[in-house]
């Protein structure tokens, strides 16, 4: 029987936007195809293990939640999720868990370190401003598929810069994306994925939560769902980002 094994870090601090509930999606559907999952919780304090995951889930947070676990992240459990993604395993960090990937979160003069999965660095507007409404990016995540589009929310105040080497996730059809100009969103480095969009993210693009499943479990092809309600629900959160 084909497993899922998920390890979500920090699911009671990282969870801003119930991001839990693309826990549940992943859930619901390898449940639907007697497809076995299991989630671990990792917490403050609490050691990873490198090949027990197939996914390691990051959600977002405010400043003062990701301050706390990215401290943790760096002392606890980076080298581990550093080894994990040699071996494949998928990451994927939503809004303040797509910050923590990167290099540094510079908020004013205080720098909160982070995991250095992928080159980018976040920075705090000076005026506070936060980049929010609905957004929809278009992503094709494997170099023959044909473009998709992503539907979501996000609500920010970093800007996130990625460097010369880096892919991002999409590219802006509306919203604001990573950093209000550059015209892109999220970042997809091999394994590692990290975007800005809430919603949560996967019960609005249920195609996401698959193609997750598909590249976690190594199965070729999922059985098809009834999606009819999935797909209201990504066609309403496109219709209300006004593509
Ligand atoms: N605290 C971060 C920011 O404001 C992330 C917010 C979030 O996860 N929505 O940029």
């Amino acid at each position: 029987m084909a497993e899922l094994r998920v390890c979500a870090l920090y699911p009671d601090l990282m969870n801003i936007y119930a991001d839990r509930g693309n826990l549940l999606m992943l859930e619901r559907r390898c449940a639907w195809r007697e497809i076995r999952f299991r989630v671990t919780s990792a917490g403050i304090g609490d050691a990873i293990d490198p090949d027990a995951h197939d996914l390691f889930y990051l959600g977002g947070g405010q400043d003062r939640d990701q301050r706390l676990c990215a401290l943790d992240l760096v002392s606890t459990k980076r080298d581990a999720l550093h080894a994990a993604v040699e071996r494949g395993a998928l990451v994927l960090g939503v809004c303040g868990g797509y910050q923590l990937l990167g290099h540094r979160y510079q908020l004013g003069d205080e720098e909160i370190p982070g995991l250095g999965l992928v080159d980018l660095e976040t920075i705090r507007s000076t005026d506070g401003s936060r980049l929010i409404g609905n957004v929809a990016i278009e992503v094709r995540l494997d170099a023959d598929d044909e473009p998709r589009v992503l539907a979501g929310f996000e609500n920010h105040g970093g800007r996130t810069h990625l460097g010369a080497g880096e892919q991002p996730l999409g590219r802006v059809l509306k919203g604001h994306g990573n950093t209000g100009s550059s015209g892109v969103e999220g970042v997809q480095r091999g394994s590692v994925i990290g975007t800005y969009l809430h919603g949560p993210l996967l019960p609005k693009n249920a195609w996401f939560a698959d193609w997750l499943i598909r590249h976690a479990t190594g199965l070729k092809e999922l059985d098809p769902l009834d999606d009819e309600l999935e797909d209201a629900a990504h066609a309403s959160a496109l219709r209300a980002a006004g593509v």
